[in-house]
């Protein structure tokens, strides 16, 4: 194997030891409130890693499960309580929302100061014009991988496979705003070889197992695989064939170990910048 693999694993460590000191040394304990609505097993996995997460950094997490039929209205009712709450610096809503949930009502009803996975159209607004205080928990854990491991995106040319909202475009505007030319590829682009093959920088963000193979990877290419999937043996898996990639790319990240917990870090990152932010603003009225 010649690539050097991008240890997220140990850089989420390093992130959350510095969100710990921080959080410690904050006037005003981070709060992150977890929303969950139903019983949608993969959500409950999730929400027990942000608690446990939280739990390890200093974060008092305060979880919401609220049964799946409870209504938009009591889900929108609670986000509103949440929003006045001082002990309660971000407020993330685990998504997907059962059916009968608008998911764009819920998250416009989250105050952008407490928006911790930045999807609210404000948020979105300032990681468009790159004048941000939070950016999305995953594309943003893309971005300290690259700088931890000293590959600059500036002049080079990066490709990212998926346009979602919340990975491949605000992946996508990260990168343009740290000076890449970006390629964005989606289902409807005719030759994806075409444009992988001429990235220096490779972003796959699809959720399909083995659908970057080593031909359509530039010799010496930054190959970061956002994408969790499960192959048919049950094993998680990214996008990317690790196997065969790593013998053409010159970095590659590792499906689990590489974006996942850098995903996590960032969130209890985003958190405690609210909270500080929140001990800035005292006696403000719009902090944002
Ligand atoms: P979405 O399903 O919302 O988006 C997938 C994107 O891939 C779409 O833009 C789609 O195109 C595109 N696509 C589908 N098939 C192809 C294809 N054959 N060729 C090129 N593009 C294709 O997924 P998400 O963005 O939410 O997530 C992507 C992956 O990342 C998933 O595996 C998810 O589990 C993982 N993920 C990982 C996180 C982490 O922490 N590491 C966090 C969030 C997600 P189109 O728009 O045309 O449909």
């Amino acid at each position: 194997m010649a690539a050097i693999i991008l240890d997220g694993k140990a850089l989420a460590a390093r992130v959350k030891r510095e969100v710990a000191k921080q959080a410690a040394a904050c006037k005003r304990a981070p709060g992150l409130a977890v929303v969950i609505v139903g019983d949608d097993a993969a959500s409950r996995i999730y929400v027990n890693a942000k608690k446990k997460d939280c739990a390890a950094c200093g974060i008092t997490s305060y979880e919401f499960a609220l049964d799946a039929n409870a209504g938009e209205a009591a889900l929108l009712a609670l986000i509103a309580e949440l929003n006045a709450r001082p002990d309660v610096h971000g407020i993330l809503v685990q998504l997907p929302l059962p059916a009968g949930y608008s998911e764009q009502a819920v998250i416009q009803a989250i105050s952008p100061e407490k928006d911790v996975d930045a999807f609210h159209f404000e948020n979105v607004g300032k990681i468009t014009t790159g004048d941000f205080v939070f950016a999305p928990c995953t594309p943003a854990g893309v971005m300290e991988i690259l700088d931890h491991y000293d590959i600059d995106p500036a002049g080079k040319h990066c490709v990212v496979v998926g346009r979602s909202n919340i990975v491949g475009k605000p992946q996508a505007l990260l990168l343009l705003h740290r000076h890449a030319t970006v390629t964005i590829c989606h289902s409807r682009t005719p030759d994806l070889t075409a444009m992988t093959r001429q990235a220096d920088i490779l972003v796959a963000a699809v959720g399909k197992p083995g659908l970057i193979t080593a031909d359509m990877v530039k010799p010496g290419a930054v190959v970061i695989d956002v994408a969790i999937n499960r192959n048919e043996d049950g094993k998680i898996c990214g996008d990317v064939d690790f196997d065969s990639v790593a013998e053409v790319a010159s970095h590659i990240t590792p499906v689990p170990g590489g974006v996942g917990p850098m995903t996590r870090a960032v969130l209890l990152r985003n958190t405690l910048r609210a909270a500080q932010r929140s001990v800035e603003n005292d006696g403000k009225a719009d902090i944002l």
